[in-house]
């Protein structure tokens, strides 16, 4: 991963907006299908992550990426944490390890991979890996940036038919049908702010 003039800043900037401007529509979906803290949590996280701005920008991307992961895991909590926390972890330590690898693709699935196993999950479960999986499969066809948050909020939607096999919401079982995951709508609003981010410093 090449370093960008400004886009790990550009990158926490944005996802921080995105979560601070729905953290209450996160809560609020929490609160049909869990314990109604999705949005505290993941502005939490992004919080902390800002507050952390200076030193991450200064880091290569993977590095900041890695450091970045930590904070989520240390400051967002429930499952979240641990899952958005592993992804970052995850692609950051896959980019260090081959900084040539211009495959993202693919350390993207492998990243995934490892927040599935950190979840005991799999995509069909009602979790933010029904939103990241769909969105690799974009990511692996070169999809446009605009196309690929497209893809990521039609897959959050997709969430509202599937009965939820993991986290809190499984306890509900058929009564989770019918709500859209927490999980999946703020990965879906993360990916649209990372896409309007990278499509304004790679136009494609
Ligand atoms: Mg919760």
């Amino acid at each position: 991963m090449r370093q960008q003039p400004h886009l790990v800043s550009g990158l926490i900037d944005a996802c921080r907006a995105a979560i601070a401007a729905n953290a209450d529509y996160l809560c609020e979906l929490d609160r049909m299908i869990g314990d109604g803290d999705h949005g505290t949590n993941m502005r939490r996280g992004c919080e902390a992550v800002y507050a952390d701005r200076e030193a991450l920008a200064l880091l290569p991307v993977a590095e900041a990426l890695e450091r970045a992961g930590r904070i989520l895991v240390a400051s967002i909590g429930g499952a979240a944490g641990p899952l958005y926390g592993t992804l970052l972890i995850e692609i950051g330590r896959q980019s260090a390890a081959d900084p040539e690898a211009d495959d993202f693709a693919a350390v993207l699935k492998n990243a995934i991979d490892a927040v599935a196993r950190r979840g005991r999950s799999e995509a069909g479960c009602k979790t933010l890996l029904d939103v990241l999986y769909p969105v690799q499969t974009e990511v692996a066809r070169h999809t446009a940036y605009a196309a690929i948050a497209l893809e990521a909020e039609r897959a959050a939607a997709a969430t509202v038919a599937m009965k939820a096999l993991r986290g809190r919401a499984k306890f509900l079982g058929d009564r989770s049908i019918g709500h859209i995951d927490p999980g999946a709508s703020s990965c879906a609003l993360l990916t649209g702010a990372i896409c309007a981010v990278l499509k304004e410093q790679h136009p494609v």
